[in-house]
Parts: structure tokens; C-alpha cells; sequence
């Protein structure tokens, strides 16, 4: 392999040396023949784990037919697609696109044409909260407000308040006459798997309800069954006005969707949004695939309880390494450990050990396994997790050792 600095890619990622060739289930698979536990899948993508049968199927049967048309005909697999998120949520419409931005992208627009179809174009602000991430387009770098994504990118978009993370009173008082909604993760993952309280997401929609705005959800990476429900807001009982999915939709092909009710999309109409590759018949087949499994009566129950099973075995770890982990957060499979050392140390003693995992912000490193893991394989990778603290202490105490001996 080439070294990086000869590298003809755009080195805005910092990649590890690993290179698979294929993944199985819940393992990845290096081209040197090195078996990984795969607790990153994708950063929550491959929903399903790799080459799973009826994807694969599915996928290949869709490219012997047909790739892709454009949206300037009918595509019977996305109608079908888009009737059975409808039926499986809120939403009464979906819009179809690849990726997460552009589901935040679409979500945005939509809240903003609502309020301008409806007399009120004045109402384009929409209230964002700290820690959040939604996306690597101008737009959603200013949603998600991050300093370090927007430094050096021009003028930042217009139209998004950010309050503190949880602080219902600041939501208040950021609400005005140019506001048309509220943007949240109902679990932020990038932010460091943090569950907005369910309380507090009741609250929101009363707010919302009482000053007639529109409360979006960005579900790009705790939807679609990760957090062992099909959508983590059902977890509150709260029914957003629109929600941006992507992530474990394609279970990784790429694809997204912005769904909303009626009334809330009522100013999206005939050429006012579009994408040339979003529903493509490839993307359908794959994404009707997804729904297939995880809409089978059982599948989510066994999320939920691979999910509690990983968080109880996670608190044992931590009651043993307190000195490097303290806490575990997340619900379902969107699972993170609160890190005392740094959380790139953390994940690359789990890579050691043949287990993959995502860092996350809050110094946390997020564990995000396939949703179809099994009991065995949150075994190993406890298993290797231990395996991986242990060594972390024992070069601490080298460490330690050499320092008091010098
Ligand atoms: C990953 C992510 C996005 C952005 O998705 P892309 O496909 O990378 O554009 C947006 N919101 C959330 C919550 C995400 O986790």
C-alpha cells in the first residue's frame, strides 16, 4: 500500500492501516485473512452485518433488472418502500435521497417551506441543541454547531439557535417570531450517545404544540431498530412532525429518507426539492430488503435484548476498570463507554484484540454492533474488552513503575 502522504485521496479522514476484503454477520474479515469483531459496523449502518443473504439477494436480482431511471418515472419499489414507512411510523410521506445530510437537508427545507406555503415565511429559525451532529454539508454543520466543523468554511447558514443539551428553559427563550421548529437526536450518538430524557422530549412537543412549530427529529443513526425500538422517539411516546433517517436504512447502501406528516410537507410540491440518484431502484430493493428482516415479528425484541445484555455486561466491566472506564450509556445497540484515559487509547487496545468500535465525542467509545448480534458474540467481545482493559492497566503500572524508579 501506498504511504499516506503519496495518497491520492483527500486526507480528511484519519483512517487506522486495516483493509478488509470481506465481512460475515457481526466479522470483517482483513485481506491478510485477521478476523474482527465488528462492534463499529459502519459507524450504525450495517444494521444487518455484512453479506447478509437476503441483501445480497436482493441487491443482485435488482442489478440484473434495472440501476436506475431518475425521478422522471415512476418507481413502483420506492412507492412501496415509502407505503410501508408510512405505515410503520407518524409520517405520511417520505422523500427519498443517499445519505444523512441530505435527510437533514430535505427535513430542514420541508420546515421552512411549511411555514412559507402557509403565510408566515418569516418562521425559517430552527433550535438545535449542543453536542448534536447532523451532517457535513453547510447547512447541517451549522445546524450541528460545532466549532471545529464550521472553522475556515465562510459565513455560517443562517437559521439555527443552539441551546445547552437537556435545558428546556433555554429552548424557551430561544423561541421568537422567526421560529419554525425544534431539531433534535433524540439519542446523540456523535455527541457521546446521549438519551435526551423522555420527559424532556414530552416537554419539547408541548412547546412545539403551543407555539404552532414543527418538531423534527434526526433519527439518521438511532433509527430504524438500533435502539431496539424502529424509531428511538418512540421510546417517549412523543410523534414528531418530520424525521430524517439514513444510516441502518440501506443497511450500507447508501440511502436516506425525510419523512413527515401531510401538514407538515405541505409546502413541498412539484420542483421545489429533488435528487437525481435518491430512490433509485437499486437503493429500494436493498431498503424494502432492511424492512423485510427488521420488521419480522421478533427481530427488534432481540435487538432490545442483545441491547440490555451488552449494557449489563458493560456495567460489569466498568465496576472492574474504574480507572479507565466509568460509565456506559445508550439504549438498545447504540451503546457507548465513558472513558477516563483517552478514548482513542480505549479503542485502539479494543482493535488489539480484534474488536472494532467508533469514538465518540464526551470522551466516549461507542459499541454499535450489528443489530442481529448474538449472545455468544457480545461474549467475545467482553471477552476482548477485558482483555484489552487489563493491558491498559498493566502498561499504566509500567509506566508508573518507571516513573517512580527514575
Ligand atoms: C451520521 C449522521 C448524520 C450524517 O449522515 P451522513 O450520511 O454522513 O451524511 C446526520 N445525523 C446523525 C445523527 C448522524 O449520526
Amino acid at each position: 500500500m501506498s504511504s499516506p502522504a503519496a495518497s491520492p485521496l483527500l486526507p480528511v479522514f484519519a483512517r487506522s492501516e486495516l483493509a478488509f476484503e470481506r465481512g460475515e454477520g457481526c466479522w470483517l474479515v482483513t485481506t491478510d485473512g485477521d478476523r474482527y469483531l465488528d462492534f463499529a459496523a459502519g459507524v450504525a449502518v450495517n444494521a444487518l452485518g455484512h453479506s447478509h443473504p437476503h441483501l445480497v439477494a436482493a441487491l443482485t436480482e435488482q442489478a440484473q433488472k434495472l440501476w436506475h431511471v431518475s425521478n422522471l418515472y415512476r418507481i413502483p419499489e420506492g412507492e412501496r418502500l415509502a407505503q410501508r414507512l408510512v405505515d410503520a411510523s407518524f409520517a405520511d410521506v417520505v422523500f427519498f435521497c443517499n445519505s444523512g445530510a441530505e435527510a437533514l437537508e430535505a427535513s430542514i427545507k420541508l420546515a421552512r417551506k411549511h411555514f412559507h406555503a402557509n403565510g408566515q415565511p418569516e418562521r425559517y429559525r430552527l433550535i438545535t441543541f449542543e453536542g448534536a451532529f447532523h451532517g457535513r454539508t453547510l447547512a447541517t454543520i451549522a445546524a450541528g454547531g460545532q466549532a471545529k466543523y464550521l472553522e475556515g468554511f465562510g459565513p455560517k447558514v443562517e437559521g439555527f439557535d443552539q441551546v445547552p443539551f437537556g435545558d428546556l428553559a433555554a429552548v424557551e427563550a430561544a423561541i421568537g417570531p422567526e421560529t419554525a421548529g425544534v431539531l433534535i437526536e433524540p439519542l446523540q450518538g456523535e455527541g457521546g450517545v446521549r438519551l435526551v430524557p423522555p420527559a424532556f422530549m414530552r416537554s419539547l412537543r408541548e412547546l412545539c404544540d403551543r407555539h404552532g412549530l414543527l418538531l423534527v427529529v434526526d433519527e439518521v443513526q438511532s433509527g430504524v431498530g438500533r435502539t431496539g425500538h424502529l424509531f428511538a422517539h418512540e421510546i417517549s411516546g412523543v410523534t414528531p412532525d418530520v424525521m430524517a433517517v439514513a444510516k441502518g436504512i440501506g443497511g450500507g447502501f447508501p440511502l436516506g429518507a425525510c419523512l413527515a406528516t401531510r401538514d407538515a410537507a405541505d409546502g413541498m410540491t412539484a420542483g421545489v426539492h429533488g435528487s437525481t440518484f435518491g430512490g433509485n431502484p437499486l437503493a429500494m430493493a436493498v431498503g424494502n430488503a432492511v424492512l423485510d428482516v427488521v420488521l419480522e415479528p421478533g427481530f427488534l425484541d432481540h435487538a432490545r435484548r442483545m441491547g440490555l445484555l451488552l449494557k449489563q455486561r458493560l456495567a460489569g466491566v466498568v465496576d472492574a476498570h474504574r480507572s479507565i472506564v466509568t460509565e456506559v450509556r445508550g439504549e438498545g445497540l447504540l451503546t457507548g463507554l465513558r472513558c477516563a484515559i483517552p478514548n482513542g487509547d480505549v479503542a485502539a487496545a479494543f482493535r488489539a484484540e480484534g474488536l472494532l468500535t467508533v469514538g465518540a465525542g464526551d470522551n466516549v467509545v461507542r459499541l454499535l454492533p450489528p443489530l442481529i448480534v448474538t449472545e455468544a458474540e457480545i461474549g467475545e467481545a467482553i471477552a476482548k474488552i477485558e482483555r484489552a482493559l487489563d493491558r491498559i492497566k498493566r502498561d499504566m503500572g509500567l509506566a508508573l513503575a518507571r516513573g517512580a524508579a527514575e
